[in-house]
């Protein structure tokens, strides 16, 4: 199953209002912006800030 493209236009990064884009695994939307990916869950993205994780090196700990 796939995300809706007309979702997917719609969707923006809620922190910076970026429109996001499917990452190349299609398990994401990736904000250009930021660098955020928004995690998709049984093809729903879920647009959080606190669910996104940053593209850069992972932390050993999640502490923010
Ligand atoms: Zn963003």
């Amino acid at each position: 199953m796939a995300i809706d493209p007309k979702l997917l236009e719609i969707l923006a990064c809620p922190l910076c209002k970026t429109p996001v884009r499917l990452t190349a695994d299609k398990k994401g939307l990736k904000c250009g912006h930021c660098r955020r990916i928004y995690p998709i869950k049984n093809d729903i993205p879920i647009m959080l800030i606190d669910e996104a994780r940053i593209e850069k090196k992972p932390k050993r700990k999640a502490h923010a």
